[in-house]
């Protein structure tokens, strides 16, 4: 059985469980990095949460984090706060939580202690990671502010600014009946979830009558085709990063959902075929892999390439004549006859976990409104037919929508400007 009920203007979501005799929840404030004044905020908030309370001390949520599998993130959109245990441990897990999300201390002590934590994270993210480093620029450009993209914790500059008061503020502000949910899978009766939501939740939250739920539908998608070249010199070779943003995405739910698993559709299996007539065909491609960068307006789908720094050029007209031809033949029917039994081979090897019915969720359910995914992705994925997923992928992957970034140590000449990219992937498709 899954519901959604409000409990005192929370929301909750349920799910019975009957697999076994766990909980997994998340406390869910839906309030990303999107909501941030100053980049880093939420998370910073996050942080926070294990700092310490006026009854719990450092040390004991250290502990209860481990008994009681405590976890927390922070994403574009949200900041959630999770535990996994044995439902008999249920009423101390909603006790726990709820004082560290209300009532955790806010001080200079504890916010240098933990800024110099997320500074640390923030280096790891900029230093190691080709891939963030692509995706930052990638949503910097797009919209033109990276505070959209994927990382949450902000940059050093901006982590520097925060101040207790702003976390204050920030808490004040967003942490609201309004701006809550529970999304729990357990084998606990509604009943009894909705009494603890009450002792625990509600009681702690104001109402805000004039909260204003922040959305990003307002936000204008800055979308020109660019190309990014970012200069590194230590790198070895070159990766590449070869993006379609799709067009806008539906509002109505079903007509959303059906967008979205057409889109996961046809990219993997977009990726599938560049992997085996590119990248198994071409020895100088080192690696091919699938990236996506989930913000809050779309998914947008990418696929990178690792190469030596002569090879750009060529690289990239393996992959544009690849396309090219593609838009033309479409996905094959064994193509696409594959992809469905390997899909179907995968679902059934599924292991099922209490909060395995909760990931199943719409990614941005949290702003545009809950709806339950899985029984819908049964009836709906399966059923799609290739004409279908052909039509799509010619409206939605072409070259009116693309994006290619490049990070390089190569030379001036060895890197296309982004007028020979265009020729390169001109093509008389609409
Ligand atoms: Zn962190």
């Amino acid at each position: 059985m899954r519901k959604i009920v409000y409990c005192d203007g929370v929301k909750i979501l349920y799910n019975k469980n009957k697999l076994n005799k766990g909980t997994y929840c998340e406390f869910g404030i839906n309030t990303g990095s999107y909501c941030d004044d100053i980049w880093g905020q939420a998370h910073y908030m996050e942080h926070l949460f294990f700092s310490e309370t006026p009854t719990l001390s450092h040390e004991t949520i250290q502990r209860y984090s481990e008994i009681h599998h405590l976890n927390a993130f922070t994403s574009f959109n949200n900041v959630r706060i999770s535990f996994d245990q044995s439902s008999s441990q249920i009423e101390e897990c909603f006790k726990i939580c709820s004082d560290m999300m209300f009532n955790s201390i806010i001080n200079e002590k504890f916010l240098e202690k933990e800024r110099n934590i997320i500074h640390n994270e923030i280096s790891q993210r900029l230093s190691r990671n080709k891939k963030t480093i692509l995706e930052l620029s990638f949503s910097e450009k797009l919209y033109q502010s990276p505070q959209f993209g994927t990382i949450a914790c902000g940059t050093h500059e901006s982590l520097d600014k925060i101040t207790v008061k702003d976390l204050q503020e920030f808490r004040e502000k967003w942490f609201c009946k309004e701006n809550f949910s529970v999304l729990i899978s357990t084998n606990k009766s509604l009943r009894a979830v909705k009494k603890l939501v009450k002792k625990y939740i509600t009681k702690n939250l104001k109402s805000n009558k004039n909260f204003e739920e922040k959305t990003t539908r307002n936000i204008v998608l800055k979308a020109p085709n660019f190309l990014d070249v970012i200069k590194k010199e230590t790198e070895t070779n070159s990766s590449l990063k070869i993006c379609f943003v799709n067009q806008e995405k539906p509002q109505n739910p079903t007509e959303k959902l059906k967008f979205n698993q057409l889109q996961n559709y046809a990219s993997t299996m977009l990726f599938r075929h560049l992997f085996r007539n590119v990248r198994e065909k071409k020895s100088y491609i080192y690696s091919i892999s699938k990236t996506s960068v989930n913000t809050k307006f779309q998914k947008i789908f990418g696929v990178s390439f690792d190469v030596e720094n002569k090879d750009i050029i060529a690289c990239i007209k393996e992959i544009a004549n690849t396309i090219k031809d593609l838009l033309e033949t479409g996905f094959s029917q064994k193509e696409f006859d594959d992809y469905v039994k390997e899909e179907k081979l995968i679902e059934d090897l599924t292991v099922p976990h209490p909060g395995k019915a909760l990931e199943t969720m719409d990614d941005q359910a949290t702003v545009y409104g809950f709806f339950w995914k899985q029984k819908q992705v049964d009836k709906l994925f399966f059923s799609h037919t290739l004409e279908e997923l052909n039509n799509f992928f010619r409206k939605n992957f072409v070259s009116n929508c693309m994006y290619v970034s490049i990070l390089t140590n190569a030379d001036k000449k060895e890197i296309p400007t982004l007028k020979q990219i265009e020729k390169i992937f001109e093509t008389k498709k609409d």
